[in-house]
């Protein structure tokens, strides 16, 4: 906790109401580059009453309705100018997404800035959605006329992790400003830049009305329980780990508030005899440890069948040691550090808990030794086999460049073991047979199944978890459709008594 005048870093402010207001306490705390160390700069720490005003200032940005009930087709045209404006900062965005999260530049150039553009503008241009839907004519009891009127939900308090800040700061403020919500962000402590920037693109932009958008840096554990229980709060969006997300589900049951949660996966992801091996090979690699493994969405379980397993799993580990673990700026980097020590030590932890439990690792990681990478929170890839699906290894995230490596003789073996989880985020299969293929994918209990692919989220698709990896989707059109409240609207079209209201009608009593 530091007071920012004695660093030369730069001061970042919350966002309130369409003005950059310093927090009411004036504390700030760093964040840093998890490849080096560096002090990035000093962000805002709210409390709980800077909270609140954001929350009046999108309350009342809601209330007045300028923003709510404009017409679609205009706040789709805002929007787009405002995609173009983040458009046009793409590298800045970029650099700061590699420096704060450690991601690397490939990573922070070829997916989160390019792919999160792309998502913002699928809801650019859902923003022009038609919000009344007319429902078949209904004639019981009497003729009438019937309509869906979609309409916004309201306030939505939303948070993010730091495994992918700008993507998702995407995916929460885009839908949510589309449907005509209004919105407090509240950023990752360990990656706020990316998210910061994006706000200041859009201020500058000129085009939202105040209080529309406002962002709230600080712990997470005071920010996040104001967020979850004020009254003026209508709807709540998270993503992060699933052990937080059941507190937000308790801190919200007081006003029961409408809910997304995106949390943990430990997803499995099944080679099948035919797969193309040189495919799957990669494609394994790429399910777990792109991003070191920090993706919700990681193919941490990796079933192989015993017929082509030594071969496949020779492969794999020979592939799996030429990953180069490197600084983020490095282009060819596949490893940057991972989040923090805490998540070093994590990591650490359960790589001890594998071998503890019985499992071999074939490759195991350790810190590398090239003093560049000193300061940083590097580990090399781990990869166990002998692994059992009932060990910790194989049950719970560890978000980090581990594979869980399970031999298998059966297919049905394979998808009881694939669904034998607390989650249910993603799968992967893979096969040179699409028809078998897809009759896997629909007997896993996940809300994507990769088939050939993995990480592929596209603007069209929904994505979402199945049991404790979540509640709703985001993307698609399912993604604005969270933020967006149903009302029907029922017009009697007889303008008569009968058959409707009880009054004149005696019903006798069956004997
Ligand atoms: P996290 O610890 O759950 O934190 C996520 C966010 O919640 C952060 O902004 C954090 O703020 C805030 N927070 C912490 N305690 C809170 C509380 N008591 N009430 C309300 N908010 C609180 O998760 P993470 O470590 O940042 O991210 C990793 C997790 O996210 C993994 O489990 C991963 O699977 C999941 N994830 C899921 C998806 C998906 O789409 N399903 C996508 C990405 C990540 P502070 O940073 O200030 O602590
Ligand atoms: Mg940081």
């Amino acid at each position: 906790m530091l007071h920012p005048d004695t660093n030369e870093a730069p001061v970042y402010n919350l966002y309130i109401n369409g003005q950059w207001r310093t927090p009411r306490s004036e504390l700030y705390e760093p964040t840093f580059d998890p490849a080096t160390g560096e002090i990035l700069g000093y962000v805002a720490k709210a409390d709980a009453e800077d909270t609140r005003e954001a929350i009046r200032a999108a309350r009342e940005a809601f209330d007045d309705g300028y923003w709510a009930s404009m017409a679609p087709g205009e706040r789709s045209r805002l929007l787009h100018q405002i995609v173009d404006a983040v458009e046009e900062r793409q590298f800045e965005l970029a650099e700061l997404e590699m420096r704060d999260g450690g991601c690397t530049w490939r990573k922070a150039t070829l997916m989160d800035i390019p792919v999160g553009l792309i998502h913002f503008r699928h809801f650019a241009k859902l923003a022009d959605f038609e919000p009344l839907e007319p429902l078949p004519q209904i004639q019981f009891p009497a003729l009438s006329y019937n309509y869906v009127r979609r309409e916004p939900i309201g306030v939505c308090g939303q948070i993010i992790p730091w495994n992918f800040p700008f993507l998702m700061a995407i995916w929460k403020i885009a839908p949510a400003l589309a449907a005509g919500n209004t919105v407090i962000l509240k950023p990752a402590s360990y990656t706020p830049l990316s998210a910061l920037k994006l706000v200041e693109i859009i201020h500058d932009t000129g085009l939202l009305p105040p209080g529309v958008l406002n962002l709230v840096t600080g712990p997470g554990q005071v920010v996040g329980p104001e967020l979850c229980s004020n009254p003026m709060v209508d709807k709540i969006a998270f993503t992060g780990s699933t052990e937080v997300g059941r507190d937000i589900i308790r801190q919200a049951a007081s006003t029961v508030k409408k809910m997304t949660l995106e949390l943990g996966g430990k997803s499995p992801n099944i080679i099948l005899e035919d797969a193309d091996l040189d495919l799957a090979v990669d494609g394994s690699l790429w399910a777990t440890f792109m991003h070191n493994g920090q993706a919700c969405e990681s193919g941490t379980r990796l079933f192989v069948p015993t017929s082509i397993y030594d071969e496949f799993m020779e492969r794999l580990v020979d592939r799996a040691r030429q990953l180069k673990v490197g600084l983020p700026d490095d282009g060819e980097t596949d490893l940057g550090p991972v989040i923090s020590a805490g998540q070093l030590h994590t990591i650490e932890d359960y790589i001890q808990v594998g071998i503890q439990e019985g499992a071999t690792p074939v490759l195991l990681g350790e810190r590398p030794t090239d003093p560049e990478l000193a300061n940083g929170f590097f580990i090399t890839p781990t990869i166990f086999t002998d692994v059992r699906n009932d060990m910790r290894i194989a049950q719970e995230e560890i978000f980090g460049p581990v594979l869980a490596v399970i031999k298998y003789d059966t297919v049905d073996e394979t998808i009881r073991m694939a669904n034998d989880t607390i989650y249910g985020l993603a799968a992967g299969v893979w096969s040179r047979d699409v028809e078998r293929a897809i009759s896997v994918a629909n007997r896993i209990k996940a809300g994507t199944v990769w088939i050939n692919d993995y990480h592929l989220i596209s603007a069209e698709a929904p994505f979402g978890g199945y049991k404790q990896s979540g509640l709703g989707r985001e993307l698609g059109v399912y993604g604005l459709h969270e933020y967006t409240e149903v009302k029907h609207i029922h017009v009697d079209l007889t303008n008569s008594r009968d058959a409707r209201f009880w009054y004149d009608i005696v019903v006798p009593r069956k004997e």
